[in-house]
């Protein structure tokens, strides 16, 4: 075992071999290449958790990884879910970094965890859980130094707990400590939509570049939270067919479009879209139903070799973060698939929290309207960058989007220079 082998996952290993292979087709200075392998802090923190019984008191792990610190202050999500280890959170991190970059955010990247399965968590136990991860965190977070956001398993009233809890031991309101918080905390409706339908915004560019419209396609979305049901939602109103989604609580078809907004009225009080009146069960997997675009919205390496070959979709979108393994990936490209990678197709979150976080530390007020033409502006003239690298250098997207993302960092960090 070596001293940097904890920070390794199979994920971890997937986005360094991703790297590895573009920091090789853009030459990158080898000291830069190796140091941007690794975080540069990461902190680990355990606590002990009591569920509602009182008589049971666990420990839990929870994790902050901050990759990059020389652009501006770290950005990025806390998920909640049983299998987050440090390999993952940092290569989440890792990932982090690209976006920002990409988008052009001041940021650098940063992810974090905690190791717990929130679906059997009651209302009080999620927020006993929150604010103790965030008492853990006190050290390393900051407006400045670090600005987490949600991401799986944590949504706007996990925010709000992290501001109430962050502001309480600074001793003064400080809304700019997180993103995705509820707008009566200073957040936006903006960051709310914005991944979800950022992906469908970039998807529409894609495929106008290929002469096809996205209002006359076919669509299928796995996943139903935060990034599924936006771009479901923004899929119905461009006109498009949304014809299955899922959640991990059940799975529906319609070939003839499922109605979006009934859906939405129904998962407010059932929670799952399993057994909406609009649309059948489906027994078949998602992944692999005929359609003209795939958007995977929900966890992490569900495109594999195992189904690759199955994947009728003509273009995947991933909604979600790394959906795609690279030996997918590999398959999906020879069979000529376009893939609108994660770091592009889900940057319309990090895009809006950046808004959210300079509302709230200038106190400006931008109307809704205002954020969402600036954020699909920065998202189109992202994408509009990609496609000339990915034309100029005869590569797919995901390349594209790497060339772009990992130039931009190393050059800050080797603008900077070395300390000490
Ligand atoms: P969420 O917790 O709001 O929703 C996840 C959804 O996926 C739920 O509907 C859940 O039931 C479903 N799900 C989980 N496992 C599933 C499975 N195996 N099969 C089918 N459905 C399953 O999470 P989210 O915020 O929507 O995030 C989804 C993905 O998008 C994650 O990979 C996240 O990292 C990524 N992402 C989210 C944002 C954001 O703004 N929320 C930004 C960038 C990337």
């Amino acid at each position: 075992m070596t001293n940097t082998d904890l920070f390794v996952s199979n994920m971890y290993k997937e986005v360094i071999k991703q790297y590895d292979e573009v920091s090789e087709f853009i030459n990158l200075d080898s000291n830069i290449r190796e140091r941007l392998k690794l975080p540069q802090r990461a902190l680990t923190v355990t606590f002990p958790f009591r569920r509602d019984e009182y008589d049971e008191v666990e420990t839990v792990v929870g994790f902050r990884v901050q990759h990059v610190l020389s652009m501006g202050p770290t950005k990025g999500g806390i998920r909640y879910d049983a299998d987050v280890n440090l390999g993952e959170v940092t290569a989440l991190a890792i990932l982090m970094s690209w976006k920002s970059a990409i988008v052009g955010l001041p940021y650098g990247g940063a992810k974090g965890g905690v190791a717990i399965d929130p679906n059997p968590l009651s209302r009080t136990e999620k927020q006993r859980v929150t604010r103790r991860y965030t008492a853990e965190l006190l050290p390393v977070i900051g407006v400045d130094k670090d600005i987490p956001g949600p991401d799986l398993g944590t949504d706007e009233q996990t925010m709000a707990w992290i501001m109430d809890t962050y502001s309480n031991f600074v001793g003064s309101p400080q809304p700019g400590i997180v993103t995705g918080k509820p707008a009566s905390l200073g957040g936006s409706i903006t960051r709310r939509e914005a991944t979800g339908r950022g992906a469908v915004a970039i998807a529409n560019a894609a495929l106008e570049k290929e002469g096809k419209e996205y209002k006359n396609s076919s669509i299928v979305i796995q996943g139903f939270g935060n990034v599924g049901r936006y771009a479901a939602l923004d899929s119905f109103e461009r006109g498009a067919k949304v014809i299955a989604v899922n959640d991990l609580g059940g799975a529906i078809y319609n070939r003839d479009g499922i109605n979006i907004p009934e859906l939405f009225k129904y998962i407010a009080k059932n929670k799952s879209v399993g057994g909406f009146e609009g649309a059948d069960k489906l027994d078949d997997d998602i992944l692999e139903l005929d359609c003209d675009i795939l958007i995977p919205a929900a966890v992490g390496g569900v495109i594999t070799s195992n189904n690759a070959e199955n994947i009728k979709a003509k273009v995947i979108v991933e909604g979600a973060n790394s959906p795609t393994t690279l030996s997918a990936d590999k398959i999906l490209k020879e069979n000529n698939v376009m893939i609108i990678p994660d770091i592009l197709a889900n940057a319309g979150g990090v895009t809006a929290s950046y808004f959210e976080w300079v509302q709230n530390t200038q106190n400006y007020l931008w109307k809704e309207k205002e954020l969402h033409e600036r954020l699909i502006d920065v998202l189109t003239s992202a994408f509009e960058e990609i496609w000339i690298i990915s034309e100029k250098n005869q590569v797919d997207l995901r390349t594209a989007a790497l060339i772009k993302g990992i130039k931009k960092v190393a050059a800050a960090k080797l603008t900077r220079g070395l300390f000490p």
